[in-house]
């Protein structure tokens, strides 16, 4: 449980999932604060185990950002859905299973809402999660070995795909790291994928529609 029951959430959209294999789909992203594989200050940066991320989670000054008990939570999702189909949360960080807990997932699911997450790997997924993406960082230490979708981004040093060809999901991404070498880091997974078929394509979707 967290501190005080109450989860501290960088930001909150209603959007549309932008990569991998729900991109297009209608959803509420909560985004949780903080990560255990980088503080989120660039004079951290150099020395965090994963350097590349292009997030701001720290703090609550975000779109809705701010302390929230499981109840208000799931309530706000609610109040944001705007269509007839179950309400569908992505919940998201950093690392959102620092706070993520079967009182927030018995919850959304008490109000119907489906619950996907997106999460590094190296901590323990509770029970009751509906979509599983594991997103593994080089020199991490990944301890989820199953999911519905696996997604790498790619080309990412200390990390090849065959590393985890052992593990358990159900769609496998490679997903071109962003940045000033976005067409070239394209290139590299479309070489690989074409090279190993079970493996596709991740586009950032939002990002080039800048959908937030
Ligand atoms: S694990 Fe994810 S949220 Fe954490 S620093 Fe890396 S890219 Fe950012």
């Amino acid at each position: 449980m967290p501190p005080n029951n109450t989860y501290k959430i960088k930001e909150i959209h209603l959007t549309w999932q932008g990569e991998g294999f729900h991109t297009g789909r209608r959803a509420v992203f909560v985004r949780f604060t903080g990560c255990n594989l980088w503080s989120g200050r660039e004079e951290d940066r150099i020395k965090a185990i994963c350097q590349f991320c292009d997030t701001d989670f720290v703090g609550m000054d975000g779109n809705l950002g701010g302390s929230y008990t499981a109840t208000s939570l799931a309530r706000l999702i609610l109040n944001l859905w705007d269509n007839e189909e179950r309400p569908y949360v992505v919940f998201t960080g950093g690392e959102p299973l620092l706070q993520l807990d079967s009182k927030l997932i018995e919850t959304c699911h008490h109000h119907n809402i489906i619950i996907a997450i997106e999460t590094n790997g190296t901590i323990a997924i509770p029970d009751g999660i509906d979509w599983i993406c594991m997103s593994p960082k080089a020199n991490s230490n990944v301890i989820v070995d199953s999911g519905n979708e696996l997604k790498i981004v790619y080309p990412q040093k200390g990390i090849e795909p065959m590393m985890f060809a052992h593990m358990s999901f159900e769609h496998l991404y490679l997903q071109p790291m962003f940045g000033a070498r976005t067409a070239e880091n394209t290139e590299a997974c479309k070489a690989y994928i074409s090279e190993n078929p079970k493996w596709k394509l991740s586009i950032q979707t939002h990002k080039i529609l800048g959908i937030p």
